[in-house]
């Protein structure tokens, strides 16, 4: 294949993937966006549906008109749509829409919350804040090592299972990594987890967008039994996100919000409580977030997890191969060919600050990246090696620049001729660092 002619075939999917943007000098280009693991834009298909849909909205559960009853049934549908697209138990499993990948691990660290009883959760050293904060104020939280190029050590996970003896509540880890887009093996990590009679919850934030997930393959020890995931990452940026779980977690106690839509008769003594998942979502849903959901999913599963995935690995190996041959550069993660992952690569620039080259590809070429820690402090810390003593000091000194890392991530309509100028201009700027602003 003609790598440097070839467009990709989603490229018309998306809105937007050819607007126009002012340069430094004033010039218009066509935007580039390499930060799709920060959000992606919507499908076509997305903004279609919802302009659809608006005509019929109304508010939902409660109200007896025409235009109510059919939002209501739309949105108690779409869970079927979900609990599809990732192969979860249609029985056992509930789906409960938040807003994102980070409430919905609120919610579940705050619903396996067992008060004073303090058991263990396993976290690892390469997860997103998100995936981790959560955790330190209701658990004893235990992390497993990564190995020097940063991937998770499954010799470490069972040594920590072993070492916990049977107190270990859930093992919480990123399907794939926003930093280094290495792809954890999760049913391996499952079945280890079930083995010592743990449960486990994948971070699909990364994942889902990317590839196939499923979270009930034949050998029940593979088994996912938490998923959550965010809508803006996988085309429907309308402020939808997803936790998906066995109905039993959520039947007893009450969610960590209460109010309109949670309970189903309440006195001033007493409450009977909604059951899952109607009490975990207080308040007006967010219908419009979940229709844009559903359609990107029908619009994702219409082309192929497998396909998208194929697509993305061969965008990133390609950059993979270019950006290698820059002088200076410095790639912090590293896959053999056919070793999975997504298209997240992160690099720096010798002697050039990771901010500094994010400017200079915005303003000069119009390309996003992203640049500082991802909201994973300490996974970056690891990969740069900046030790303890190394961190006081930047708490002390607010003002001090911080150490980081460039990223770039891909989207399905993301081309090889869009990774050929991101290298070129890398390679400007490492050659005349200081000619461009
Ligand atoms: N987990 C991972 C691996 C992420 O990359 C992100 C966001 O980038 C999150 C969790 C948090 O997602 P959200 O901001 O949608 O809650």
């Amino acid at each position: 294949m003609n790598y440097k002619l070839a467009r990709s075939n989603y490229r018309n999917l998306v809105v937007g993937a050819d607007t126009k943007i002012p340069l430094h000098n004033g010039q218009l280009t066509t935007a580039i966006n390499f930060d799709n693991a920060a959000s992606t834009p919507p499908f076509v298909s997305v903004t279609e549906e919802i302009a659809k849909f608006s005509t019929m909205y109304s508010s939902i559960h409660r109200g007896t008109g025409y235009k109510s009853q059919y939002s209501s049934q739309l949105f108690e549908d779409a869970r079927s749509v979900v609990l599809k697209f990732v192969n979860a138990d249609p029985v056992q499993d509930t789906v409960i829409f938040v807003k994102n990948t980070t409430e919905a691990i609120n919610k579940l660290s705050y619903r396996l919350w067992e008060g004073k009883k303090k058991s263990v959760i396993l976290s690892t050293w390469m997860e997103h804040h998100s995936n981790d904060l959560p955790w330190r104020n209701k658990f004893q939280v235990d992390y497993v090592q990564t190995d020097l190029s940063g991937k998770l050590s499954i010799e470490d996970l069972e040594s920590k299972l072993i070492k916990h003896k049977g107190n270990v509540k859930l093992v919480t880890v990123t399907g794939a990594s926003n930093v280094t887009g290495y792809v954890n093996p999760i049913h391996k990590i499952a079945e280890l987890a079930h083995r010592y009679r743990a449960k486990i919850l994948v971070d699909g934030a990364q994942l889902v967008p990317h590839n196939p997930v499923n979270m009930k393959p034949k050998n029940p020890l593979h088994h996912i039994d938490y998923l959550a995931f965010s809508a803006h990452k996988m085309y429907a940026p309308f402020g939808t996100g997803v936790l998906i779980g066995p109905k039993e977690t959520f039947k007893h106690g009450i969610s960590e919000f209460v109010g309109g839509g949670t309970a189903e008769t309440v006195t001033h003594d007493w409450v009977v409580w909604e059951k899952p998942p109607h009490k975990e979502e207080a308040g007006s849903p967010n219908v419009m977030g979940v229709v844009a959901l559903v359609a990107a999913i029908k619009t994702l599963t219409a082309l192929g997890m497998h396909n998208i995935d194929h697509y993305e690995n061969q965008l990133t190996n390609y950059a993979n191969s270019k950006l290698q041959s820059i002088p200076g550069i410095t790639l912090y993660s590293q896959t053999a060919i056919g070793e999975p992952r997504i298209g997240v690569i992160p690099f720096n620039l010798k002697g050039i600050a990771h901010e500094r080259v994010a400017t200079i590809l915005s303003n000069q070429a119009g390309i996003a990246v992203r640049t500082g820690c991802f909201c994973t402090q300490p996974y970056i810390q690891r990969l740069l090696s900046i030790s303890p003593k190394q961190m006081e000091f930047y708490r002390k000194s607010v003002d001090a620049p911080r150490p980081g890392i460039v990223r770039v991530s891909f989207g399905l309509y993301n081309d090889f001729a869009e990774i050929d100028l991101l290298t070129q201009w890398l390679e400007r700027i490492i050659k005349h660092p200081t000619t461009y602003i």
